[in-house]
């Protein structure tokens, strides 16, 4: 145990750690940093860890541990105020700001789902005895060794008119076969883990929106394991990095987080990692009731928001570069970039100047501008890569590579690519970087994640009608249909 890693120190336990991957037709196991669809990514991840050690970064980014009195990764920090939870939010903008939003994973996400689970260990002994002990020392192996998390949520997609328990095949989704003296024993396959394969443990967890009855009793468990327990598979998609330059792939080549199904070959689960076994109604409240699904929207908020920071410069060199800011329907389209960033920006401030403790002692961030915003902004990122579309029109093909630009075609990109405000070269960075956020394949999987990634939006929107509390604001209707002033 020795607090927050280096990036060298990251790559060197992942590598040491005899992981399965299987890749666009190729198995490995361990070495996972020399895998070449993940060599990049790993390298920027290796990076987010540095910066933690950057001492100009030190006390944003870290802070000393309770126990060991080491520094540890802030977003471990169990807040006890508002300026808790806001050094939290200034931590997560750093890692956001990094990749310009476009890392979903970041540790800072799970982790602050594992911060928020040890505070209310209490809550998992109503499942088993001793299962809140196993959280909160969970919490701590994590903190202490500084761990990268990830997380599994979903039964695979083969009938959603069925619940996992009467899927035909019932061998598909991941269930417990066994319990014996050592823990559960899993056999099945979850849907989906982003960063599985370079993640030094998994949280297998329920959905965020699903809830489970008490046929799903077998499916119902909470539990944290290495990503090399012997039995666990990541079976990747093919990978949207495809080894190009910065220049040419400018996103792809550094944030390309990759998606793996998760298949638990009769995976033995040690008691000690176990949260939550067989009990379904603890399944459903279990974001909710221990504040981890607001500590984890915290992240997503921040993330967001660095994101649309990110839309919103882009939008607005490119209007620049072709000549175009003075149009209005363009200055309309900058505008809505504006006001969503605006929201974004409101609602983070507002969750964390609302934070308060919740019933364990756990200041957590306001849930009701993160349930805004998580429901809101699934919606507003494809309309920013329409509009970037609609900018960028013929500019977004005309994209000769990088080979091309300082090569044999170096001068007709230095005449027929200039533009108003950038000379050739400078303008083809500019739109194969709009290209790779609106129109590339790994744009298609970010438009995909930023919709679904926190669960079908379409049933967040109606847990959100049905918890909130609209009673004030009907008694007011009723009230004036009755007034006679
Ligand atoms: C890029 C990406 C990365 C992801 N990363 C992770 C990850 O790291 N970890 C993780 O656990 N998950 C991850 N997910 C999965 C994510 O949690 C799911 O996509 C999300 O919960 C929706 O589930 P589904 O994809 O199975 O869609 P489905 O539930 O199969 O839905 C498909 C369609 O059917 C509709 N539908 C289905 N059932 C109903 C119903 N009962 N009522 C109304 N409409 C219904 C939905 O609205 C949707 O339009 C990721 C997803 C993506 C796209």
């Amino acid at each position: 145990m020795s607090g927050a890693r280096t990036g060298a120190e990251y790559v060197e336990a992942l590598d040491a750690r005899p992981i399965q991957v299987e890749i666009e037709g190729e198995q490995y196991t361990g070495n996972v940093s020399r895998i070449p669809q993940l060599r990049n990514v790993v390298r920027t991840y290796a990076r987010l860890y540095d910066l933690q050690q950057e001492p100009e970064l030190r006390d944003t980014m870290t802070y000393a541990s309770p126990a060991s009195g080491d520094r540890v990764g802030m977003a471990f920090l169990q807040p006890q105020s508002i300026e808790d939870v806001a050094r939290r939010g200034a931590a997560m903008r750093v890692w956001a700001d990094y990749s310009l939003g476009n890392l979903g994973r970041t540790g800072d996400y799970c982790s602050s789902a594992v911060m928020a689970m040890a505070a209310a260990g209490d809550w998992f002994d109503q499942g088993e005895a001793g299962f809140g002990d196993n959280v909160r020392r969970y919490y701590e192996h994590v903190r202490e060794n500084d761990l990268l998390l990830t997380h599994t949520l979903i039964f695979p997609q083969a009938n959603r008119a069925v619940g996992p328990s009467q899927q035909k095949d019932q061998a598909l989704a991941a269930r417990i076969v066994d319990r014996n003296d050592n823990g559960i024993v899993i056999r099945g396959a979850r849907m989906l883990a982003t960063i599985g394969p370079f993640a030094d443990e998994i949280l297998v967890m329920p959905s965020t929106v699903l809830k489970g009855g008490a046929d799903d009793a077998p499916y119902s468990y909470a539990f944290g394991i290495a990503c090399d327990t012997p039995g666990l598979r990541f079976l990747c998609r093919e990978s949207f990095d495809l080894g190009r330059s910065r220049f040419d792939h400018p996103l792809g080549s550094r944030f390309e987080e990759i998606d793996a199904i998760v298949v638990f070959d009769d995976v033995l689960v040690p008691w000690e990692r176990c949260f939550v076994v067989g009990v379904p109604e603890l399944c459903n409240g279990i974001y909710s009731e221990t504040s981890a699904a607001a500590h984890m929207t915290h992240q997503v908020v921040t993330r967001t928001r660095a994101k649309t920071e990110f839309v919103l410069g882009l939008i607005s060199l490119l209007t620049e570069a072709i000549g175009i800011e003075q149009f209005q329907h363009v200055q309309e389209k900058t505008a809505e970039v504006i006001v969503a960033l605006e929201t974004c920006k409101a609602l983070a401030r507002a969750a964390e100047a609302d934070a308060a403790a919740n019933r364990f002692g756990l200041y957590t961030p306001a849930w009701a501008p993160l349930n805004a915003c998580r429901n809101w902004y699934p919606r507003t990122y494809p309309r920013f890569l329409e509009i970037l579309r609609q900018l960028g029109a013929s500019g977004l093909m005309s994209l000769p590579t990088e080979a091309d630009a300082f090569g044999p075609a170096q001068e007709d990109v230095e005449r027929y690519l200039q533009s108003a405000a950038l000379d050739g070269p400078e303008r083809l960075r500019l739109f194969r970087l709009a290209w790779d956020t609106c129109l590339s394949s790994f744009a298609g999987r970010q438009a995909l994640y930023e919709y679904f990634f926190f669960g079908d939006p379409v049933r967040m929107a109606g847990a959100l009608v049905a918890s909130y509390d609209r009673e004030p604001y009907k008694e007011r209707v009723r009230e004036f249909m009755h007034r006679e002033d």
